[in-house]
């Protein structure tokens, strides 16, 4: 019987937030919103859906490989030179490269019990070991991970903000952390949700790139920019490691509509700073409503909420279905009875906290 490689079998294949569609047709609901992937619920910046229109009559050419122009718009932006960056077929794409690249059978890879499931899966998928290190208060303790590196360290994920749980890690932390991980070791830190974050001790991770370090930021499209549909993420790491990169990367690996719709929603900073704003009130919105509900909540850095509900996540996220609202249970997280909530437009917040309270009163 033919079988997968052994660090295969051992993978769950990747549970998505149900698409509105799916459930349309599964229930016959007409009205229903989706707050279970953290996509922008403002939709794509115009500019960007200018810019789509405009691509379409060129689909017929591959893109440019080597998103010649989208890079020297971020590095402009980011104010570094174009050879710091890598792009990907969406982030994730970008956190298979480093697997791909840098670990091989036998190595370990280091993250956090709880943090973004991606990490575990190209770990398995590069038949590595994995060294989940356990959270405090729901948070990466970077300086247990740091305790966790051994000879055969290859690579270390770190989700700031982490999804699903929202928290971050500081500046303080970080630098402490990075004093004592070793040259050979490579540190990821995935930032998707860097464009929300508005605390003072976050940390600003470009300088270890630039210092030479070891190190890799990945950022997203999908999250603030509202193009998760096309799959654009990128990298920001030293020129050596980004060439490295280079070569495991699939060729044509991000569209020619991705990236002409990447290069304007970079430009619309009025669609960016809105969507910030109204991230920050909705996230008001949906604590106070929790308080007065008696439920506890994580309190979170990004563009959702986990929501510790006392009972099964899985149960009350079906209930929800049922009200047309779709959250995402986190059980295969490790938190059973929570669930992620992506934080919406006033009138989903409130359809959303009405429905929570239908379900949470039967
Ligand atoms: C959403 C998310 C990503 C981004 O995924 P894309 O592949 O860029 O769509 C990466 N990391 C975390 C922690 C996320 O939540």
């Amino acid at each position: 019987m033919l079988k997968p490689k052994p660090s295969i079998d051992t993978i769950q294949p990747y549970q998505g937030g149900k698409p509105i569609e799916e459930v349309r047709r599964e229930l016959g609901i007409t009205d229903i919103i989706k707050l279970a992937s953290n996509e922008n619920p403002l939709g794509p910046s115009p500019l960007a859906m200018e810019a789509i229109s405009e691509s379409v009559t060129q689909v017929h050419l591959y893109p440019d490989g080597n998103a010649y122009y989208l890079k020297e718009d971020l590095a402009a932006s980011l104010g570094i030179s174009a050879e710091h960056l890598i792009l990907g077929n969406g982030s994730n794409d970008v956190l298979q490269l480093v697997a791909e690249a840098y670990v091989a059978p036998g190595d370990e890879v280091i993250y956090a019990a709880g943090a973004f499931v991606v990490y575990s899966l190209v770990t398995k998928l590069c038949s590595a070991t994995a060294v989940v290190v356990p959270m405090v208060e729901h948070t990466h303790d970077l300086s247990a991970m740091a305790s966790a590196i051994t000879d055969k360290t290859k690579v270390i994920f770190v989700a700031n903000p982490n999804n699903p749980t929202g928290t971050m890690v500081t500046a303080d932390e970080t630098a402490a952390f990075m004093e004592r991980v070793p040259d050979d070791v490579l540190v990821v830190f995935d930032e998707a949700y860097y464009e929300y974050v508005d605390r003072s001790d976050y940390p600003q991770t470009l300088p270890y790139v630039l210092e030479g370090r070891n190190f890799i930021i990945t950022r997203t499209f999908s999250k603030i920019y509202g193009l998760a549909g096309l799959r654009i993420g990128y990298g920001i790491a030293s020129p050596p490691l980004v060439e490295t990169l280079n070569r495991v990367r699939q060729p044509f690996n991000c569209s020619l509509v991705g990236q002409a719709a990447a290069q304007a929603a970079l430009k619309d900073t009025a669609h960016v700073t809105k969507s910030r704003e109204q991230n920050a009130s909705g996230k008001a919105f949906l604590y106070d409503a929790f308080d007065n509900m008696g439920l506890r909540y994580v309190e979170s850095e990004g563009n959702f909420i986990m929501l510790h509900l006392g009972q099964s996540g899985t149960d009350v996220a079906d209930a929800l279905l049922k009200e047309g609202v779709i959250v995402r249970p986190i059980g295969g997280y490790g938190y059973p009875n929570a669930v992620r909530v992506t934080i919406g437009t006033q009138p989903e917040n409130e359809k959303f906290i009405k429905a929570l309270g239908v379900v949470s009163r039967r």
